[in-house]
């Protein structure tokens, strides 16, 4: 009887654990699923890159499912420390692009680069520590929003966590939290707001401070104060960063070094803002419809 009971009882104490972290297991599974998909190549190094890279995407095909293509022969090039921004309407193929850069999927044909080198060939971590994503929904863990920041960098002291704070613009509002940094945040803590949690992932970022970033913009609809306040904050994050952008407001991309329009997995025009809007095309009339309808 003991020797069941004290297994039940750990059953129980694991039982509330896991259900304390779900959030975090939900997140584990998740990339557990995606480490599934693809395996380093055998004798495979570290990606090699100093100062800031050049991204390319030659000739990029890519399907989920072999039954449904979902990208078909994308080419673009993001040079060292420019932006990129990838617009058109959702299911486009816009974050499968993302999801394609940080390595969660091989691609089936072409292939990326990161510095000159293939991404398939070089070590999966090596390729994931040298990006940093803002995600469009950052899942915060059941921990202190110190933790959060810190995610990733286990080492940060509280100074350097509060200095990623203060230029993430959030360092105000953890103040005035109940107990600051301390203050536990997720599904059974404090709720934080889509902007807010937007500004945590920025945090986070700036504390890796990779050569390359990944930015996905929130679909949901951010007041347009947050809003702007959101692309300022980020406009300085990417200075000097090789960035791509999956815009889903033409404010984001007007000062991008080329605007890639997507439809059904292709690339349909690009071009610089003032270059597109003189082609007159779809790019235009997206461009138009957002303008009245703000
Ligand atoms: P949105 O603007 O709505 O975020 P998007 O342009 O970013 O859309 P993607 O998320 O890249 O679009 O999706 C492109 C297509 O791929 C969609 O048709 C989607 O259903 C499909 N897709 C996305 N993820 C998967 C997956 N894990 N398995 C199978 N199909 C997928």
């Amino acid at each position: 009887m003991i020797q069941l009971y004290i297994p039940l009882g750990f059953l129980g104490v694991l039982y509330r654990e896991i259900k304390q972290s779900l959030t975090d297991l939900e997140r584990m599974f998740h990339l557990m699923e995606r480490e599934r998909e693809i395996a380093d190549v055998p004798g495979a190094q570290p990606i090699r890159i100093e100062g800031t890279p050049e991204v390319r995407f030659e000739d990029v095909s890519f399907s989920y499912e072999a039954a449904r293509p979902i990208l078909h022969h994308i080419s673009f090039v993001i040079p060292a420390g420019k932006t990129v921004a990838v617009v058109g309407p959702s299911g486009a193929g816009k974050s499968t692009l993302s999801r394609l850069l940080y390595r969660f999927y091989d691609v089936q044909q072409g292939r990326i680069t990161i510095a000159g080198q293939d991404i398939k060939q070089v070590t999966q971590a090596s390729v994931r520590h040298a990006i940093g994503i803002v995600p469009q929904d950052t899942v915060l863990f059941n921990d202190t929003i110190e933790y959060n920041i810190a995610y990733g960098n286990p080492g940060a002291s509280r100074a350097v966590v509060e200095a990623a704070a203060r230029a993430a613009h959030i360092h105000n509002f953890i103040n005035a939290t109940p107990a600051g940094y301390d203050t536990m945040v997720g599904e059974r803590g404090l709720k934080l707001s889509g902007g807010e949690k937007q500004r945590v992932a920025i945090a986070r970022t700036l504390l890796k401070n990779p050569p390359v970033l990944i930015f996905d913009e929130a679909t949901s609809a951010l007041d347009s104060a947050n809003e702007r306040a959101i692309q300022a904050e980020l406009q300085s994050v990417a200075q000097n960063k090789t960035t791509l952008v999956i815009a889903h407001r033409l404010s984001t991309v007007v000062d991008a070094h080329e605007i890639l329009v997507m439809e059904a997995g292709r690339i349909v025009e690009r071009g610089s803002h003032a270059e597109l809007l003189a082609a007159n095309g779809r790019y235009a009339q997206m461009w138009a419809l957002q303008q009245s309808s703000e």
